[in-house]
């Protein structure tokens, strides 16, 4: 018997022959906008007066994430990366920043802008955030802050970072990018550390076009990142700070603050969809999953699969190629992890420096489209082609074996 036969002609996945799941593909990603009505009805005055740029609706949408978030000032600026940027410089920060390798480089981007030293930390093999025992290892008299990501918008160990930094007088920093939304302990992602920093791109949970908002109960860093976000200058036109222009428009203000509202029910269906993905993989060999500790809430800002190639009868790679084929089109965020590439390499001693599970975790990783408007069928079907796609690989596999005797 040919395996398609075992498998039924239905059943046998596109790569192999069969029919593709889906007839056409599909987006990975599509940000969900607010209606452009309430969009405009907050611009419309900042048009009408003329103050485009920095002005009443960035400082509306300020207070309110302040207030959503329990924080006490929150500062809106250009994006998260200058966010970051600027946070590390008016901290005055020096020598050496321990960072997550298993993250979008973006957060270690930052950190070279100030001349700092990215040291990689190791990640969980079930959280696949940072591990805070592997942070307090990779610490060093040169050592001056910690930058954390809640990576996928699932809250890092923020109480274990929290002591290590109290411990070793460091700053504590956290890339929020993944996180607007997120609850720690019950308590919202952005009142920790000394400072978070989220990211309000089209690809982020709250979206502005472009924008950051940083995030801190420090008034003293407060004021100084907005001085720095209008070239440092803070009125004496003498600038106390080397600033740049990482204002927020009036405009981007308007799409972030009207999008505020539905934040909460999107993380819901976000949640809903990860579930319903992992409820329907759960039962095949070789797939694991990020585990949340129950009392927090994760954004999934992106929801990913590991492979275990040995036990799934294929590799990530192979799966991306099959789910293709399916039209069904996947990412590796974030593959290579930061450690393995041209520009971070080089701070990367693999001798002093063991990233074992970041380098397993992230050779497995496969995201798979989640947004909201994605129907619980299509979810479904999705789960289907990865099913498919494995008891294929498992049915060629026992073939093989058979054949061997
Ligand atoms: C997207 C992202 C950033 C950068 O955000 P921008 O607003 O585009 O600058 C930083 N860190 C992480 C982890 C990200 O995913």
């Amino acid at each position: 018997m040919s395996s398609s036969e075992r498998l039924g002609e239905n059943n046998l996945p596109a790569i192999h022959g069969g029919r593709p799941l889906f007839s056409q593909r599909f987006r990975f990603i599509r940000p969900s906008l607010p209606p452009l009505e309430s969009v405009m009805a907050n611009y419309g005055p900042a048009f009408d007066n003329g103050l485009i740029t920095n002005a009443d609706v960035v400082a509306k949408f300020e207070a309110a994430v302040a207030e959503r978030l329990q924080v006490q000032h929150c500062i809106a600026v250009s994006s998260c990366t200058s966010g970051l940027m600027m946070v590390q410089r008016a901290f005055g920060l020096t020598g050496e920043i321990i960072i997550p390798s298993f993250t979008f480089f973006a957060t270690g981007h930052a950190a070279r802008w100030n001349g700092l030293t990215p040291v990689f930390a190791d990640c969980e093999a079930d959280t696949w955030n940072v591990d805070p025992a592997d942070v307090e290892r990779k610490i060093t008299p040169r050592t001056s802050a910690l930058l954390i990501v809640h990576l996928y918008g699932n809250p890092a160990n923020v109480e274990a970072l929290s002591q290590i930094a109290r411990r070793h007088n460091l700053k504590l920093i956290f890339d929020g990018a993944h996180a607007f939304g997120s609850q720690y302990r019950g308590r919202p992602v952005g009142q920790f550390g000394d400072a978070e920093v989220f990211s309000l791109s089209p690809t982020k949970l709250l979206v502005a076009g472009e924008g950051g908002l940083v995030t801190t109960n420090d008034a003293t860093l407060a004021k100084a990142i907005r001085a720095m976000r209008n070239y440092g200058d803070t009125g004496s036109y003498d600038p106390e700070w080397l600033g740049m222009n990482a204002r927020m428009s009036e405009f981007n203000a308007s799409l972030g603050l009207a999008g505020l509202p539905d934040v909460d029910q999107r993380v819901r269906r976000r949640n809903q969809i990860a579930k319903l993905y992992t409820d329907h993989l759960a039962s095949l060999p070789g797939l694991r999953f990020q585990s949340v500790h129950l009392s927090d809430v994760n954004t999934y800002k992106d929801y990913s699969i590991h492979v275990t190639p040995s036990r799934f009868g294929m590799n990530r790679d192979q799966l991306a190629e099959g789910l293709l084929a399916e039209n069904i089109e996947t990412k590796k965020y974030f593959y290579p992890p930061m450690h393995m590439q041209k520009l971070y390499k080089s701070f990367y001693d693999a001798s002093r420096n063991n990233l074992k599970t970041t380098e397993e975790v992230t050779g497995g990783i496969l995201s798979l489209p989640i947004y909201e408007a994605l129907a619980d069928s299509t979810i479904e079907t999705v789960a289907r082609a990865i099913h498919r796609l494995a008891q294929h690989a498992a049915t060629r596999k026992e073939v093989s074996l058979s054949g061997r005797q």
